[in-house]
């Protein structure tokens, strides 16, 4: 067997070994590449105690101090693009070249956009001239966060929760996803060599039902950040509850894209495609309910699964490689367990079903042909459910109301597209759409200084520049009489 990445947790500024590891897979070839510490309650208690320790001495340590220790580890993460991006394809699956455009950029993006934001940090206050007195905010870090994040974009998400939490003077304890730690475990040496203090950054790695509910249910940890599945998230709810703690949980989504026949179509087709299977269609914010108006719906579709078809899938290293693989063996067949069932039901699979043509050493990867599905009801679990994999369904509607009410007609409202020249229709529809987000005419076109998250059963909370300061910090009102 190959040479085997063996991980260690990072606690205290240290890395330390764990009795047990549970095997992380190469999805791109199906085999054992890294071996994860299999943590557990000893573990977590001993990276909330380091957490703890260092918030007293971090929650103080002035915001300027703060601000460059992340820059600091901005820097060194960006000379490391090469290595990480590497690695996180192994670790997930996608393509190096779209780890190297987006996910590793992205992490630095993160670190540097909150220890920018956190400088101009403003508090607010009020005169009372008729009872003599003034009244001012601080904003203060809350202590020891626990961040839980998935295997979609590893880095991507991971920072997008640490950056706020250690901009704001709180320390961490944090547990990536199982599948995907290796990128997360060579940040840590990323932190030592930033300078980052001992213990304002901890990590745990392990499976979820162990580590991941060791830290929710811990008494010293009083805020949590999720981002993962809506059913894990309820569960997570339920842990918390007793504890009265702070949640901030960004979950999954069913995102409609609605096209009027007055679109851009070269322009949609393009994005839409990209929104539909871009990163195996395993991106939260991935389009998977197509509405096209009727006038235009016969000319989309054969466009949309022409542009399908020339989607090249196989080895993430390869420059021209569009879908590498998915996750794993079980989310594949579960994937593919969807398209099945849409056959049953008597719908149309477009395209998808194709044999692969895969090298030798992608042979026993997970991987699947990107996936379009025709002539499916509304009821569908296709139309309904998360799938999160390269599989769209397009359907046709005929009027703007219809397609409003039938885009909302799921439990979740994470983010939706809206494809018009009309403004009018764009601001109307935008209006009523229920989604955290709403392109119109594009798509995962984000700024930071925007919240971002899910109404529905797609979340609670917000995330970015300020609105994650809120969720990591309490306010307080001091109130002077004069
Ligand atoms: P998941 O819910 O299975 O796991 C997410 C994380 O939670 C992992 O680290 C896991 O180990 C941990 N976990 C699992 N059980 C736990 C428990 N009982 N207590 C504490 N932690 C536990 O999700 P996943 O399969 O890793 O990710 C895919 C899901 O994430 C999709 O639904 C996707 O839509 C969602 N997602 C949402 C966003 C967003 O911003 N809204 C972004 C990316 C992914």
């Amino acid at each position: 067997m190959a040479h085997l990445t063996l991980l260690q947790n990072f606690i205290d500024g240290e890395f330390v070994e764990c009795t047990t590891y549970i095997d992380s897979y190469d999805p791109s070839t199906g085999e054992v590449w890294a071996k994860i510490p299999d943590s557990g309650e000893p573990e977590v208690n001993a990276a909330v105690d380091a957490a703890t320790k260092a918030f007293t001495v971090w929650s103080k340590t002035p915001v300027q101090e703060r601000s460059r220790i992340m820059m600091k580890i901005a820097e060194i993460l960006e000379s490391r693009l090469d290595e990480f991006a590497k690695a996180e394809s192994r670790d997930q699956g996608k393509p190096v070249w779209l780890a190297k455009a987006v996910d590793i950029p992205r992490a630095v993006h993160n670190m540097r956009s909150f220890a920018t934001s956190i400088l101009h940090e403003v508090n607010k206050s009020t005169v009372l001239d008729a009872m003599d007195a003034v009244n001012y905010t601080l904003r203060q870090p809350v202590g020891v966060a626990g961040l839980i994040s998935p295997w979609n974009l590893p880095m991507y998400l991971l920072t997008f929760k640490i950056a706020p939490a250690i901009a704001s003077g709180n320390t961490v304890v944090a547990k990536p996803s199982e599948m995907t730690s290796v990128t997360a475990w060579m940040f840590c040496k990323v932190l030592q060599e930033a300078g980052l203090p001992k213990g304002v950054i901890n990590f745990v790695f392990g499976v979820g039902p162990r580590a991941g509910e060791a830290i929710v249910k811990h008494p010293g940890v009083p805020l949590v950040s999720f981002t993962g599945g809506t059913a894990t998230a309820k569960r997570l709810r339920m842990t918390a509850a007793p504890f009265s703690k702070k949640l901030s949980l960004e979950l999954g989504g069913k995102n409609p894209a609605v096209i009027f026949s007055d679109c851009d179509l070269q322009k949609c087709i393009d994005t839409t495609i990209r929104s539909s299977f871009m990163n195996q269609g395993e991106i939260c914010l991935c389009t998977s309910r197509i509405y096209v108006q009727k006038d235009l719906y016969l000319t989309f579709l054969e466009k949309f699964i022409e542009a399908t078809k020339k989607l090249i899938v196989g080895n993430p290293k390869e420059s021209s490689t569009f879908c590498g693989a998915l996750i794993s063996k079980e989310h594949l067949a579960k994937v593919k367990g969807y398209v099945t069932l849409a056959e049953k039901e008597g719908a149309t699979i477009q395209t998808g079903k194709e044999e692969l043509n895969l090298s030798t050493e992608n042979k026993n990867g997970y991987f699947m042909r990107p996936t379009v599905i025709t002539d499916i009801s509304d009821d569908s679990p296709c139309m309904k459910e998360e799938i999160f994999g390269p599989v769209t369904c397009v359907v046709p509607f005929n009027t703007e109301d219809e397609a409003v009410r039938r885009a909302n007609d799921v439990q979740y409202g994470l983010c939706a597209t809206v494809w018009t020249s009309n403004a009018s229709t764009l601001h109307r529809v935008s209006r009523q759409l229920q989604a955290g987000t709403v392109w119109a005419n594009c798509w995962l076109v984000r700024d930071l200084n925007m919240p971002f998250g899910g109404t529905k059963e797609s979340g609670v909370g917000r995330e970015g520049n300020f609105d994650s300061m809120d969720f990591f910090t309490e306010q307080k009102t001091i109130c002077v009489k004069l």
